[in-house]
């Protein structure tokens, strides 16, 4: 797929719409897969608003992956990895920090295009004290539609190697549990990740999203979230016929 960098290129620029309070400066990045082993991941330090085709390097997602399966990996090893895993990697470019993080979500076939953000209203709810409650449940149908029944939420964790493995495993428990893949990643005291298979499917995810987490913002003013049943959720989110189970992912199913 040669159009991959320039869907990748207007993907991120849309989410770095300042407008939209999802990343300044710095924060936030996005990747795209090329092939089974190779994608695209900003590069550390690129500002994602006015970015072009020099704000993005090509990373082996099977050389960065081993590091998960390693329990003594230090910064210095994350560092070397990296660099190793760079293809024709212009002079002085590196990944994001976060790339690894991209690589095991780009693993699974169905996600090509992978969008982190830092978003104002999402991050309310993620760095409030309710934020367990608040995280949780779906309000509105549309939501459904474009957020799936449930989100993945995780913890706060150690940024780095210790987030990776936390955001695999937590990934991992869901599809088990659900039988389905999930399209957003919650990290508590952090942000949001949304996966998806065309660069629309994840603005529209991130923009739902950050929507959905204003009218949680301000249901607390209203007496807190009043979300909807579980039944009524399910009838709204369609279930695939059969279970999704995790070929690729994993390695240990
Ligand atoms: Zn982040």
């Amino acid at each position: 797929m040669s159009d991959v960098l320039p869907q990748l290129i207007e993907m991120t620029r849309y989410l770095a719409d300042p407008a939209k309070g999802l990343a300044i400066l710095g924060e936030g990045n996005t990747s795209a897969r090329i092939d089974d082993d190779t994608f695209y991941v900003k590069a550390s330090g690129s500002s994602m608003v006015n970015i072009d085709a020099n704000g993005f390097v090509k990373v082996s997602i099977s050389k960065v992956i081993p590091l998960l399966d390693e329990p003594d990996a230090g910064d210095a090893d994350v560092q070397e990895a990296f660099q190793n895993a760079m293809i024709d990697a212009p002079e002085g470019k590196r990944p994001s920090v976060e790339a690894i993080l991209h690589a095991i979500l780009l693993q699974v076939p169905e996600f090509a295009f992978v969008g982190h953000t830092h978003p104002t209203y999402t991050n309310m709810i993620l760095c409030s004290r309710n934020c367990a409650e608040a995280a949780r449940g779906r309000l509105f149908p549309d939501q459904i539609v474009s957020m799936k029944h449930k989100s993945v939420y995780v913890p706060y964790t150690d940024p780095g190697l210790p987030l990776a493995r936390e955001v695999k495993r937590r990934f991992e428990a869901f599809v088990a549990e659900e039988g389905v893949l999930p399209s957003v990643i919650l990290m508590q005291n952090h942000g949001l990740i949304v996966m998806g298979n065309t660069p629309r499917a994840v603005a529209s995810a991130t923009d739902m999203t950050e929507k959905s987490s204003k009218v949680v913002v301000g249901t607390y003013a209203m007496g807190g979230p009043h979300f909807l049943a579980p039944k009524d959720v399910e009838r709204i989110f369609t279930r695939p016929d059969e279970a999704y189970r995790l070929k690729s992912i994993t390695g240990n199913q």
